[in-house]
């Protein structure tokens, strides 16, 4: 974890200020700095990696808090994981996983539980459906689809509703709504669902371990890319400078930044790099328009914690059981197999999503944790009750991110404000896995985003005065 303060830089003025040092923020900083620019990446926390975050445990046992999956498809994060000298090993899968059903379990093997048969059939119909829908939704220009006012009018859980049969697979396809966007069906649009579905591929791809973007971890933990990049872009990133005002205009921008050195940085042009709801704690000045600013406040992220309970040896595999566990009531909806590769030690790792999530928070810690280790307990026996170490990560309570694992839309909001999610406003620039064009959501979305902009902010530096992107 990168926690030492840096001497403060000369904040000279440069090309680019980078807001953030998320995997957007740092891919767009390098990509900036490899042709030819100079940069700051400010970045608020006194980390780089923002909702992708190694800790290391009392007992020495690193555990990803955030983002840890790489998968097929995700060529950008692949190549960084491979350039920074990182590599991957697959999820561990072999055995039967758990679902938990009306308090009941059932062991299954494959994508969807098996338990009964017309539950099961209807779940994989339900898939099936989602994923030939998606193909015809736009992830770049989802407002551009024939059918996409009526799609966002429509909430994920209407469509259920009217489509699933089944209580079944309703349930199942409900948790893998919590899993995926940390949100309840009815709180995002079907439109919204379609595309997010279409920019990792499918819904199908999204939810899969094996051959889907749960496939794989990273023996160094996903944030050592991060830290890597970081590494290369040395004393341009200025960690624990949280920036509070960008004043922009026609020939470039003063970002203030609050902290323990409050001080100013200018530049030609900025990139934000973070969450829109996120970006609503900057004063821009002049305002931005409606369209952004109506933006900010109606993404609002989803709720997730996610736990890690850690034991002396993955003893679940004993039972023939992967340490997966799907249940269609109580907090943690899902369950992974998240031992390290040489399996030193056993560990699971567990999200509480949605509502689930909100309500856990009356309990408090050891509330929650003495809720979930029994919760783990009736899934994998009285053992799973007894960790070594056990901790969560509420990414709601942070400041910085807001929640996670991602922003989502509600009705009505991409038809009427999606195309804001990209446009620069003047010298303004945006980034972040929520403007990505693929894998939105995702590490890879939010790398490619970043090149995305600095893409943007190279061709807008060279333009003649007055065709600059403004
Ligand atoms: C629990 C969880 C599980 C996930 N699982 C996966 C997974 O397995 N695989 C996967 O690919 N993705 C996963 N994700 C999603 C993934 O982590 C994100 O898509 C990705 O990290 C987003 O990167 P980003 O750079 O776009 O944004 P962020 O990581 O949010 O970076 C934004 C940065 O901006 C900084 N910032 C915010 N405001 C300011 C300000 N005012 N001034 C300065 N800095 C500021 C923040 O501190 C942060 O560092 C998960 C996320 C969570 C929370």
């Amino acid at each position: 974890m990168m926690t030492t303060q840096r001497s403060p830089i000369d904040p000279g003025p440069v090309d680019v200020i980078v807001v953030g040092a998320g995997y957007a923020g740092l891919t767009c900083a390098r990509a900036l700095v490899d042709a030819g620019r100079s940069v700051v990446v400010l970045e608020a926390r006194d980390r780089v990696g923002g909702r992708v975050f190694t800790e290391t445990l009392p007992s020495g046992v690193p555990v990803d808090q955030g983002g840890q999956w790489v998968g097929p498809g995700q060529e950008h994060f692949a190549s960084l994981i491979d350039e920074t000298g990182c590599t991957t090993f697959p999820t561990w899968v072999a055995g039967e996983a758990l679902e938990l059903r009306d308090g009941l379990l059932h062991r299954y093997e494959g994508l969807v539980p098996t338990s009964d048969k017309d539950g099961s059939a209807d779940t994989v119909a339900t898939l099936l459906e989602l994923d030939l829908l998606a193909q015809e939704v736009s992830p770049v220009e989802p407002w551009s689809h024939p059918d996409a006012d009526r799609l966002d009018r429509q909430t994920f859980a209407q469509w259920i509703d009217a489509t699933v049969e089944t209580p079944i697979a309703r349930a199942l396809v409900t948790t893998a709504c919590q899993a995926v966007f940390g949100a309840e069906p009815e709180e995002l649009s079907m439109l919204f669902v379609l595309s997010y579905a279409h920019s990792g591929g499918s819904m199908s791809s999204l939810i899969r371990t094996s051959g889907g973007a749960q496939e794989r971890r990273i023996h160094q933990g996903a944030q050592a890319p991060a830290l890597a990049l970081a590494g290369m872009l040395g004393r341009r990133v200025v960690l624990s400078s949280p920036v509070v005002d960008i004043d922009h205009g026609r020939s470039g921008a003063t970002v203030s930044v609050a902290g323990a050195h409050p001080r100013q940085f200018h530049a030609g042009r900025v990139v934000v790099a973070a969450p829109p709801s996120v970006t609503g704690r900057i004063g821009f000045s002049p305002a931005l328009p409606g369209d952004r600013m109506q933006l900010i406040q109606r993404t609002p992220m989803g709720s997730v914690t996610k736990i890690h309970a850690v034991y002396e040896r993955p003893f679940w595999r004993e039972m023939g059981l992967n340490g997966q566990l799907v249940a269609d009531r109580g907090a943690l909806r899902s369950v992974f197999d998240d031992s390290p590769d040489d399996a030193g030690v056993g560990i699971l790792v567990g999200f509480v999503a949605g509502s689930e999530d909100r309500r856990m928070e009356g309990l408090g810690v050891e509330g929650r944790r003495s809720h979930l280790l029994g919760e783990l307990a009736s899934a994998f026996g009285p053992d799973a009750a007894h960790p070594l170490e056990f901790v969560e990560q509420r990414w709601s309570s942070e400041a910085f991110s807001g929640g996670g694992p991602v922003a989502g839309m509600g009705p009505g909001v991409l038809t009427a404000v999606g195309p804001a999610l990209r446009r620069p406003v003047g010298v303004v620039h945006w980034a972040g896995t929520e403007t990505a064009e693929a894998w939105s959501g995702y590490i890879d979305g939010a790398i490619s985003s970043g090149i995305r902009a600095a893409d943007e902010v190279l061709a807008a530096l060279v333009a003649p005065a007055g065709t600059g992107g403004s």
